[in-house]
């Protein structure tokens, strides 16, 4: 299959807009084991725009646009490919209920013009997008050719591709794409980015980078023509991405889900451990967090939530003469909480967590954020202290992430 990709747009022409859409479909279709020989931009001219399609229809299965999908007269991309192809636009009863319903969403009446963004030819099939106005369209051009239109902003055009054209065209393709997911915690994006540089730009296998709080998700895919194959073209590239960033990483999966704390809890299993908690900001979060992963019974014997510090004493034997004397949020209340949990409930490992999660109460000495966690186990106890950034629920979150971090971490040096 060839594919050639045409961009629209006046202001892509002039320079004053990058072309990153380019770049972006360039790099997806070759990780997608599909040809592409051009690339071409044209302004918001009707007749430029039609030899463009001609020309590019000529030499190419699947011509794919970008631009001009929007409501106003210079947004043509639509128009002059079903001109070429001998149909009409038609208003695609759909697409309307959609448009109409993001416009009522957003407490807006919808402008007439808007209408002509859910005019298709009969014959295409629609790509929604839930991020815009404008769903784009693969339309049937004769001779098994076909145009796939997508809308301008990358943001839309970036997920549109990716969930609704990319497996259209895998289908054709007669191609299998096999994805990893690898996932890493304690390394921010950009350490991440600067340490897999020459990595990401690679297109087959491809490497794409993915964040959520605190943590780092990598997806690497290879296409190739059987999926043992595309398994076998990951191998190396895993091997190395394990090698640069070493224990960051806390998982390698072959689906999309998995997580720190399933994490964990395999790793407690794995060696026939218990752990408990001690928690004070998060609240039940670490312990809610494991007890999410199915089977996790086997391994979590239970956990106190100590919010205030009369709980700490009364639930953990934490000296009150202590937490006066160094404050709640220490390193040596976080050690007592997680000697105290430890003991209480005879297990193996137990982990604190004490800290402030704001807005209110910090102190120049202790500012919101200042978090430390406490770690008991064969080894000792000792304190973690955090020093983290954001809203209460990023600051909860994270105390909560890196609490089942520090079991991992605990659980890896006794694999040591
Ligand atoms: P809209 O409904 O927002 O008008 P559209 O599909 O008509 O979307 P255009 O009007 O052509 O898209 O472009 C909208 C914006 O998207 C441009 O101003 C530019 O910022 C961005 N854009 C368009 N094409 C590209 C491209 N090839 N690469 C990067 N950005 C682009």
């Amino acid at each position: 299959m060839i594919a050639e990709i045409l961009c629209v747009g006046t202001e892509l022409l002039m320079g004053q807009v990058l072309n990153t859409n380019a770049q972006f479909l360039a790099r997806r279709l070759s990780g997608l084991g599909i040809t592409l020989q051009h690339q071409s931009v044209v302004g918001d001219n009707e007749q430029r725009l039609r030899d463009a399609y001609k020309l590019a229809l000529s030499r190419a299965d699947v011509v794919i646009t970008s631009g001009g999908l929007g409501p106003t007269v210079d947004d043509i991309t639509k128009r002059v490919a079903a001109q070429l192809a001998g149909k009409e636009l038609v208003l695609n009863p759909e697409a309307e209920a959609a448009l109409r319903e993001r416009f009522a969403a957003f407490h807006r009446d919808m402008p007439l013009n808007n209408l002509s963004q859910a005019m298709f030819t009969e014959d295409s099939i629609l790509l929604p997008n839930p991020n815009g106005t404008a769903p784009g369209a693969i339309v049937p051009m004769g001779e098994g050719k076909v145009v796939i239109h997508l809308p301008g902003p990358p943001f839309e055009l970036q997920p549109m591709f990716i969930n609704h054209a990319e497996p259209w065209l895998q289908a054709r393709s007669g191609k299998v794409l096999v994805s990893r997911y690898i996932r890493i915690f304690g390394m921010g994006e950009s350490t991440v980015d600067e340490l897999l540089q020459d990595l990401e730009q690679q297109s087959n296998p491809s490497l794409s980078p993915y964040c959520s709080i605190g943590e780092v998700q990598l997806r690497a895919t290879a296409c190739a023509d059987t999926e043992q194959e595309a398994a076998a073209m990951l191998e190396p590239l895993i091997a190395e991405i394990r090698r640069r960033l070493g224990d960051v990483i806390y998982a390698v999966n072959d689906t999309d889900t998995g997580s720190l704390a399933q994490t964990t809890v395999e790793l407690l299993k794995k060696h026939h451990l218990t752990v408990a908690t001690a928690e004070s900001l998060t609240g039940g979060m670490i312990a809610a967090a494991m007890v999410e992963v199915p089977g996790a019974s086997e391994v979590v014997k239970g956990g106190f939530v100590t919010y205030q510090s009369v709980a700490k004493t009364m639930l953990l034997d934490v000296p009150a003469e202590m937490i006066d004397e160094y404050d709640v949020v220490s390193s040596q209340v976080a050690i007592a909480m997680a000697k105290g949990a430890r003991e209480k409930l005879g297990v193996d490992i137990a982990v604190s967590a004490t800290g402030l999660a704001g807005p209110g109460g910090g102190t120049e000495e202790r500012p919101v954020g200042t978090v430390f966690l406490g770690l008991s186990d064969k080894n000792g106890t000792r304190a973690i202290p955090l020093h983290l950034t954001g809203n209460r629920e990023r600051i909860r979150t994270l105390s909560m992430k890196n609490a089942l971090n520090e079991v991992r971490k605990a659980l890896l040096e006794l694999e040591k």
